[in-house]
């Protein structure tokens, strides 16, 4: 009886992950038995809501803030990537996507048609981005990048009511621990009046505004730039820029750096010394045989300053030599192929000429990343640090995969692949008793 009840409610679980992840598709909530698993899940979600009221008070949120926003609030079910409570019990199936290989980020055409528009805008806002600039030392091309990258220029419209957003994300996202604080920031931006309720649309991971700002980005780095007295993320673009860069620079952007350079390694170069723990000076990787892909050698007073190599997606695709710059950019979005997908649009827009990767993006395996996730788990037990076992293949992991294709014999190539994967599964099921 138990394991039918468990296996039914495990059932139901899936059925519904797989309608969450159809945005799109109606939903069949009418479907009786899919209507009273999301009551139960409601009163849950009523609950949980309420519990927020001792962080929301200490921060400051009034009663009737509180009691107003919250009260009635449902789940938004229609959300990607959620993770459904099981009715039978706190392991429900998990939806783990493959993460995107690389390839399908850089785009020739998206990334032609940013830097122009984005050309146009760095003409149309240039006082604000020169005052921008001179403040907080970020170049206009990359606010202007960032500003793209995040909304298209601010065409993308943001569909979602930002508070059921972010309480659902809290609730039954991936990564719930990370929306409590953002709700509670949220409801402090309707408390102090910075924008209604109303206003406050988003994205379905709960970003806003142009530049797409969580609550607690508002909070800690929203400016008011063009001098009306408000911080308007929502409404004003040199607000917007200007947030943007107040982030940048308050997180460490120096403005005396670049981002990042392209750069081309020697044959058989050895991939596991990529990595901010492995930065050196410029000219350490010039001695080893590292060129910059384009603009000729590195200035002589360049060399002495500090960089780590970048391998997005390992021996697969261009290489990089990176700034710390580049390191706040991915406080932003904490994924390379997002802080070179920023640099690189950045350098576009800056440049009159076309800008294009020396290197090629090839095709990668893509592996789900609950596989990956185990084989980090291996790689572990094994005493490799992999950063964060998330089954994402930062770049700790990278490095670790090439330590181990050298000690398998494996070719070098620093990116997951069937093969390594298999190689070390294999030999932690051997090693098993
Ligand atoms: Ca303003």
């Amino acid at each position: 009886m138990a394991r039918a009840n468990w296996a039914r409610g495990a059932m139901l679980a899936a059925l519904l992950a797989v309608m969450a992840l159809a945005p799109f598709s109606a939903p069949a909530a009418d479907d009786p038995e899919v209507a009273a698993y999301r009551r139960a899940v409601e009163q849950r979600f009523a609950a949980w809501l309420q519990a927020l009221w001792p962080d929301a008070e200490a921060a400051g949120v009034s009663r009737a803030t509180f009691d107003a926003n919250l009260k009635g609030l449902r789940l938004n079910w229609s959300l990607p990537h959620l993770v459904l409570p099981n009715p039978a019990g706190p392991d429900g199936p998990k939806h783990q996507p493959e993460f995107d290989a690389p390839v399908f980020y850089f785009k020739d055409g998206t990334l032609n048609a940013l830097s122009a528009t984005g050309r146009a805008k760095v003409a149309q806002f240039r006082p604000a981005l020169v005052a921008i600039q001179k403040q907080y030392g970020v170049p206009a091309s990359i606010v202007v990048a960032i500003w793209g990258r995040e909304t298209g220029f601010g065409k993308i419209d943001a569909p979602h009511d930002a508070l059921a957003t972010i309480a659902t994300q809290g609730f039954m996202g991936r990564r719930p621990d990370e929306f409590r604080p953002q709700m509670i920031a949220a409801l402090k931006i309707i408390e102090e009046g910075h924008a209604t309720r109303a206003q406050l649309k988003s994205s379905w991971a709960g970003a806003m505004g142009y530049t797409q700002f969580m609550p607690t980005d508002f909070e800690e780095f929203a400016v008011d730039f063009d001098g009306d007295g408000k911080r308007d993320i929502w409404n004003s673009i040199p607000d917007s820029l200007a947030s943007t860069a107040n982030s940048l620079k308050s997180q460490g952007w120096d403005g005396a750096k670049t981002w990042g350079h392209e750069v081309q390694l020697p044959q058989g170069f050895d991939c596991t010394l990529q990595g901010p723990d492995k930065a050196r000076p410029i000219a350490e990787w010039v001695k080893l045989g590292v060129a910059r892909a384009r603009d000729g050698a590195f200035p002589e007073n360049k060399l002495g300053d500090s960089a780590f190599l970048v391998l997005p997606a390992g021996l697969k695709g261009p290489a990089f030599l990176a700034t710390d710059n580049f390191s706040v950019l991915k406080l932003y979005n904490n994924s390379d192929v997002y802080a070179i997908f920023v640099g690189h649009v950045a350098d576009m827009i800056a440049s009159n000429a076309p800008v294009k990767f020396a290197g090629a993006w090839k095709p990668v395996e893509r592996l789900p990343r609950d596989r990956i996730q185990r084989f980090q788990e291996v790689l572990v037990a094994q005493g490799h640090d992999v950063g964060k076992v998330d089954g994402l293949a930062g770049f700790k992991t990278r490095a670790a995969i090439g330590v181990t294709e050298k000690r398998l014999g494996l070719p070098l190539t620093c990116y997951p692949s069937q093969r390594v994967v298999d190689a070390v599964m294999k030999e932690a099921s051997a090693a098993r008793p």
